[in-house]
């Protein structure tokens, strides 16, 4: 989760979902802090309060919160004392006792996977890696860019068996039964972790937006009533391709278009369809797509959805949509049309 360019990349994506703002009743202060990291992205938190001292503690929560879970979740990096999930990864094969959090995120992982018909799939980790592998060296050395071989990519592919990952919520346990096997959340982490430092902000009583480089989560409305909103950034070009409000749920938006690394002309992003085993999107219509969704784990599952239907065309994409009551998707089309879902919020 560190590389620096995925960094940049990510904070430009973050600074495309720009927050718009209006006024808030006279003693209210919109404050907000920012961290740079977390999950390879930029976060901030936004808040309407009078209360500085009350606000600086909730400030304590959104980065404590967010850092614990960047370490929970990173697949890269083990950390002293912890068991996170590359230690989970690095003892595939093996039963493994881990914190509340990994178990939770990996069973939702498991009900994302059915959700999206497969699209997203958190066991992809090792045909996930080897693109990762090529983005990293390409970003070391462009000339020497390359892609993963057909043979390397179907091998791993045998190996993305997500009914072999067994998950136990209730004893705190996770087996990966097939040692082979390599967990990649990537799709699915930063919206959980928003929905879980979210709870945990509500209890400050104030209405607040947390942004998390592409999963947007709304508490309350504005001192004047009014919703927060998030401008959809329209690819290449100036502007914004939507305002959405969002209230009291969440927003992710997903694309390959910053995130990707080039051989041969051709640009390869950082989604992959698990049907092709290449990035999804080569050379096809979808841009972007941002998904809404209001209730439960709202940030987490908008934040897969949005990642299904980036690799789904828009037709069949707005189907899967169609069939979850309380999501709505909006595609940003390579014509520079939109589609989208009947209620999508916003103009
Ligand atoms: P997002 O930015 O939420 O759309 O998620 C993209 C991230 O999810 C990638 O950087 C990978 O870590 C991971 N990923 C890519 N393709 C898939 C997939 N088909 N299923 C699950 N995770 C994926
Ligand atoms: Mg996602």
């Amino acid at each position: 989760m560190k590389n620096k360019l995925g960094r940049i990349a990510a904070a430009l994506l973050a600074a495309a979902l720009l927050l718009a703002f209006v006024p808030g009743c006279v003693n209210d202060q919109k404050r907000s802090d920012v961290i740079y990291d977390c999950f390879d992205t930029v976060l901030t938190f936004t808040a309407f309060t009078t209360d500085s001292r009350a606000f600086d503690e909730a400030k304590k929560v959104f980065e404590e919160g967010f850092r614990r879970y960047h370490r929970l979740f990173d697949i890269y990096n083990e950390y002293e004392g912890e068991v996170n999930l590359a230690k989970v990864n690095d003892l595939a094969g093996e039963t493994v006792k881990v914190p509340h959090e990994i178990a939770e995120l990996l069973e939702l992982g498991i009900e994302c996977e059915r959700l999206t018909n497969g699209r997203v799939n958190i066991a992809l980790g090792a045909v996930i890696s080897l693109w990762h592998g090529c983005r990293e060296d390409a970003e070391r050395d462009k000339a020497g860019a390359r892609i993963p071989s057909d043979e390397e990519l179907r091998e791993a592919a045998k190996h993305c068996d997500i009914a072999r990952l067994r998950v136990d919520t209730a004893n705190d346990t996770v087996l990966i039964e097939d040692p082979l096997m390599r967990l990649d959340v990537g799709a699915i982490a930063k919206g959980f972790a928003a929905d879980k430092v979210g709870e945990e902000l509500k209890r400050f009583g104030f209405a607040f937006m947390l942004n998390c480089g592409g999963a947007v989560l709304a508490s309350g409305n504005k001192p004047d009533g009014s919703p927060w909103v998030a401008g959809i950034d329209m690819p290449d070009s100036e502007g914004f391709a939507a305002s959405v409000p969002v209230v009291d749920s969440a927003l992710s938006s997903s694309g390959n278009y910053i995130r990707y690394f080039t051989v041969d002309g051709v640009n390869y992003g950082h989604i992959i369809d698990p049907d092709t085993l290449y990035p999804a999107n080569i050379g096809a219509e979808t841009v972007s797509v941002s998904v809404s969704y209001g209730s439960g784990y709202c940030a987490a599952y908008a934040d897969a959805l949005s990642t299904a239907c980036y690799i789904l065309d828009a037709d069949k994409g707005l189907e899967l949509i169609s069939g979850i009551e309380g999501a709505e998707a909006l595609f940003i089309l390579k014509t520079g049309e939109l589609r989208r879902s009947e209620g999508f919020p916003g103009e």
